[in-house]
């Protein structure tokens, strides 16, 4: 059983007890005080915060007391004598547990001290924690040996910073080859899925703050978004593991969308952000890990920015099954780990786009003419779809070179962004980035070009209005919002990964709601 622990990082007691509070009504399973934030720290102040924390909870919460060293993430420099008496009071006050560094233990004077309390009581077990803020230990197997032989009734708690997401393996390996109380995950970023599946594997406790901003490590969600996005409290041994694998992610919609899809269709099934930094080789290292490690229970993933192209890349090398679509567009933004270790690749973006623009009534592209504005990711997937329908199709880019390349490519016309200005189309869909947030007052497309009776698609989706078609509309044009393409493609992925049709009106009110926060 995984506990969900909230840190109480407040710097007086006042505010301490606040955060206990909001903690408690928002199903904190645990509280870890973490005595070394409080200004005035003092032997009485920690007695006295433990009482209150009891009074609050009504009784019913187990307390971690915890007094940082500075050197492992702590918040002042308190010496080791009045950590060790802090520990030593909340022992006698009789919280569940303590929390001290294994690197301070092995100070056999501390060691001698918090020995001798614990021996006084059944009721409070140490966690021997080992933090390390640059990257992985030298060998976190080790490590969890010395703890275990150093004071075997010890949680240990094993905890580092993920600088890539490969690196998240070693901590993952070692959870899932022991089986005793234990604590292990990853800070930062790309270490945020240990601390989500943390519960998957039964580490001891995972942590979550209350708001980003009482987060006492990189990488702590909120409790929020733990439970109303990461489904939390449905996460068991058997949660199979989806996600969103790109770079940037941190505002990806992927998760909130999929997660509530999952949820309304009861599948035990979990979404993560999966932070990829790097290229083909770092791509390919992530899925061979998975490759060889079954037992996670990854499943499949959406794919994006900068890694279309890998997945497609990887697909192949393994002799594996690539959709006709994502061939020709050369691009894939779904991957799929099947049985027999056969994996595939689709493109659903050129179906969200191409369904999108039918939804709006142009049903027949044949001979249509149409304006494609990019020559990237997404100015390829459209300009695919659009020839293939036989749709007359000009590429219109800033860099005209590339717009050159992806024209040859798909037998069409090309012409630099200054050449907007002349353009007179049945269709006009914008591929820049050009008016997404935060820079939501630009557009490439002069007005001139905007002529009433055209159909103009923006599949920028953030905001889902953008100027472009605000401009669209006061000129008497029929719009599309990227929305409606994110929603299509991300419905097709969904079906891709349960056989079954998502609540697209659900993905829409997740997607309105998610956009209004962002
Ligand atoms: P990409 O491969 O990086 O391509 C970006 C394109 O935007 C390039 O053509 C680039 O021109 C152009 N561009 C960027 N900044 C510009 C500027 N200031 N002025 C003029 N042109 C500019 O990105 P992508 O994957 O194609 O994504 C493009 C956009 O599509 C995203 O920003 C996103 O809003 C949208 N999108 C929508 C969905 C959906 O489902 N609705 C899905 C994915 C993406 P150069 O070649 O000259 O650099």
């Amino acid at each position: 059983m995984t506990r969900l622990t909230v840190p109480i990082a407040a710097d007086n007691f006042e505010s301490a007890t606040a955060q206990i509070k909001s903690a408690y009504e928002a199903e904190a399973e645990v509280l870890e005080l973490r005595t070394d934030y409080l200004k005035d720290l003092s032997v009485e102040l920690v007695i006295k915060l433990i009482n209150e924390a009891r009074n609050i909870c009504k009784k019913k919460l187990p307390i971690i007391v915890t007094c940082r060293s500075r050197q492992q993430g702590g918040s002042n420099a308190w010496p080791d004598k009045l950590r060790i008496e802090v520990l030593v009071a909340a022992i006698k006050a009789g919280a569940e547990y303590i929390d001290f560094e294994y690197d301070s233990f092995t100070n056999l004077d501390n060691q001698e001290k918090l020995r001798v309390a614990l021996s006084s009581t059944a009721k409070t077990r140490l966690i021997l924690s080992a933090h390390d803020f640059d990257g992985p230990f030298d060998d976190i197997a080790k490590l969890y040996r010395h703890i275990v032989n150093t004071y075997s009734a010890a949680i240990p708690k094993l905890v580092y910073k993920a600088d890539h997401i490969n690196d998240c393996f070693y901590a993952l390996d070692l959870l899932s080859r022991t089986s005793d109380d234990r604590i292990i995950f990853c800070m930062g970023e790309a270490g945020i899925i240990t601390r989500i599946i943390a519960k998957k594997l039964g580490s001891y406790v995972t942590f979550a703050s209350l708001a980003d901003d009482t987060a006492t490590a990189p990488g702590q969600l909120t409790i929020d978004v733990l439970k109303n996005v990461y489904r939390y409290d449905d996460i068991d041994k058997d949660t199979e593991l989806y996600g969103v694998i790109g770079s940037p992610i941190t505002h990806s919609l992927g998760p909130a969308v999929h997660n509530a899809c999952f949820a309304k269709i009861k599948a035990n099934k979990l979404y993560l952000p999966i932070l990829l930094e790097g290229g083909k080789k770092e791509f390919d290292d992530f899925i061979n890990n998975l490759m060889c490690r079954k037992a996670l229970g990854f499943k499949a993933f959406s794919v994006t920015i900068p890694h279309k192209q890998n997945v497609l890349n990887y697909v192949r090398m393994r002799d594996g099954k690539i959709d006709p679509v994502a061939d020709i567009i050369g691009a894939a933004n779904t991957f799929i780990f099947g049985p027999d270790d056969r994996v595939s690749a689709y493109n659903t973006d050129c179906g969200g786009a191409l369904e999108a623009i039918e939804s709006a009534g142009t049903k027949n592209l044949n001979n249509v003419t149409a304006a494609v504005i990019g020559a990237g990711g997404v100015a390829r997937a459209l300009v695919a779809g659009l020839t293939a329908a036989g749709a007359n199709v000009t590429i219109y880019n800033r860099t005209v070179k590339k717009a050159h390349r992806l024209a040859d490519e798909f037998n069409c016309q090309y012409a630099g962004l200054d050449q907007l200005q002349n353009c007179d189309v049945k269709l006009l869909v914008n591929c820049t980035s050009v008016g997404m947030y935060p820079d939501i007052d630009a557009t490439a497309v002069p007005l001139t070009c905007l002529k009433s009776g055209m159909l103009v698609f923006d599949t920028v989706y953030n905001p889902a209005e953008t100027l472009l078609l605000k401009n669209a509309k006061a000129a008497g044009c029929k719009i599309i919002s990227g929305l409606e393409m994110f929603i299509n493609q991300a419905a097709e992925q969904f079906n891709l990964f349960t056989k079954q049709d998502p609540d697209t009106k659900l993905m829409r009110r997740i997607l309105t709601e998610t956009l209004q926060i962002l």
